[in-house]
């Protein structure tokens, strides 16, 4: 039985279709052997940088690749928009950790892209329409030090998970956090630890907290956008954009994909479905998913982070602010992107609940509510915004959320699971698959190289 028949019999009605489109590798009738070393037709589901890369070091190796995309652009979460004239990342923008071993700062280098580093000392913090005194903030960040060192200690001793939330209030409460105080830093911990992980505090595993690695060194940005890096790095890739994927079949002979556009079949394939895509089973794996698989999906969450960027006519805030936030308007911030440039944009900032609820708003109310906020700052004639753009990263459905996080009870171990292959013909990557680096961009991208090794390594195991 060739690999297609034996597809056939799995899939019905879609396969025999794909036998009518033919796959990226029509004539290939006898099944791969695992020890052969003819080139393999390699099917990447997703062309964010997980796709792109897998695609780039399987391409390399000289084997056939072709991605499908959903979308009408590559990139993924990885997404510079030019609506508003200047260039706004609305997907990542800080690529952490730009030190030695990071291969997205390899890539930087490689491409000779411009960067800045990022100053997030460099906090406006307005009360009342004042701004916060830096001694204020010291007290602020030395509080907010003290609690999570406290959290570190505590969630070694845990005889069962606990969120966020409640490990904080119970270090506010043994360290004696003044109430005066607590506002400020409360802004802070929403800050920095609500958008590393796109969730609420309450949501947020305290055991799992603070699990995942770094690499050293200053976070940057780009000035002309994050885009760059997925553009260079596709150069000369077979990408099908506009190719939405409803069907996974799979058998130990091969693979084969259904596309609104049609059918493709191949020897392997490397899934990299965003957690909340794979979550939603609006795409269709066939047989089901190991129950192993899915029990980690079950227990894994995506987290939501939204952006507004508001472009004005002329800068009303500090022109050298990064970032401005109101107290104690807490889970949202405004990155100003003159130091990035000299276009005139804040760039609202919401994550969790907030975040989910701008997106059940229309645009202009959105915008409303975040000019109040600006106007409470600012207690002056703060002028309308010219245009803006106002992300749903939620409600998208080929991304279905920002980036995931361990929600309480959750695990890490769970990345790994969801990275584990299946029958050696579907391999996973995407920032969920990695256990030590989720949630980013150089996660994303290590995913991709691991998984196309696991397909290399198959192919040609000498
Ligand atoms: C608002 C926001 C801010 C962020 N900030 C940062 C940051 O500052 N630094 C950082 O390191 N990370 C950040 N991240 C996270 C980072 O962007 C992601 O971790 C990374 O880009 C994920 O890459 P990926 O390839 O795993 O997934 P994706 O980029 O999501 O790629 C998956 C691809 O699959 C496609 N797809 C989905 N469904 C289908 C389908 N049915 N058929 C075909 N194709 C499909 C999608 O369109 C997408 O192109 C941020 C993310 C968001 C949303």
């Amino acid at each position: 039985m060739t690999r297609r028949q034996f597809l056939t019999l799995i899939s019905g009605a879609s396969l025999l279709f794909l036998t009518a489109c033919g796959g990226i590798s029509p004539t290939a009738t006898s099944p791969p052997t695992g020890t052969s070393t003819r080139k393999q037709d390699i099917l990447v589901v997703g062309a964010g940088i997980a796709g792109i890369a897998a695609a780039t070091s399987l391409r390399e190796q000289g084997q056939n690749v072709v991605l499908l995309e959903a979308k009408d652009r590559i990139g993924g979460r990885i997404w510079t928009d030019r609506s508003l004239g200047p260039p706004v990342d609305l997907g990542a923008f800080w690529l952490h950790g730009s030190g030695g071993g990071n291969p997205i700062m390899s890539l930087v280098d490689q491409f000779n892209l411009d960067y800045i580093e990022e100053d997030f000392e460099d906090l406006w913090l307005y009360q009342d329409g004042e701004v916060v005194d830096g001694a204020e903030l010291d007290v602020y960040f030395r509080d907010l030090k003290t609690v999570l060192d406290g959290v570190r200690e505590l969630k070694g001793g845990l005889s069962q998970d606990i969120s966020m939330a409640t490990a904080i209030d119970k270090l506010m409460e043994t360290e004696g956090i003044a109430a005066t105080l607590e506002q400020g830093m409360m802004w802070r911990a929403l800050s920095e630890i609500q958008v590393e992980y796109a969730a609420d505090l309450s949501q947020l595993s305290a055991r799992y907290w603070d699990e995942d690695l770094t690499f050293p060194g200053n976070d940057i940005t780009f000035p002309l956008g994050f885009s760059q890096i997925v553009q260079r790095l596709s150069n000369g890739l077979d990408i099908r954009k506009r190719h939405v994927v409803t069907e996974v079949s799979y058998s130990s002979p091969g693979v084969a994909i259904t596309t609104d556009q049609g059918a493709f079949d191949a020897d392997y394939a490397i899934i990299t479905l965003p957690l909340g895509v794979l979550q939603s089973g609006d795409v269709e794996f066939n047989p089901g998913l190991p129950p192993k698989k899915l029990a980690a999906l079950d227990s894994m969450a995506m987290g939501t982070m939204n952006k507004v960027a508001l472009h004005f006519e002329e800068p009303f805030w500090p022109t050298e602010a990064h970032c401005l936030g109101n107290l104690p308007e807490s889970g949202l911030e405004f990155w100003s992107s003159l130091p990035h440039g000299t276009f005139p944009v804040l760039v609202a900032l919401s994550v969790g609940q907030r975040a989910i609820r701008f997106e059940t708003m229309a645009d202009d109310a959105v915008v409303a509510e975040l000019m109040g906020s600006l106007r409470h700052m600012f207690r002056t004639d703060v002028p309308e915004p010219k245009d803006w753009v106002v992300t749903r990263w939620h409600g998208d459905p080929f991304s279905r959320g920002a980036y995931s996080y361990v929600p309480v009870g959750g695990s890490l171990e769970n990345n790994e699971v969801l990275e584990e292959p299946v029958l050696n013909r579907l391999f996973f990557a995407g920032e969920a698959t990695n256990q030590v680096y989720p949630g980013t961009v150089h996660g994303a991208y290590l995913s991709g190289i691991r998984a196309a090794d696991r397909i290399l390594k198959l192919a040609n195991p000498n």
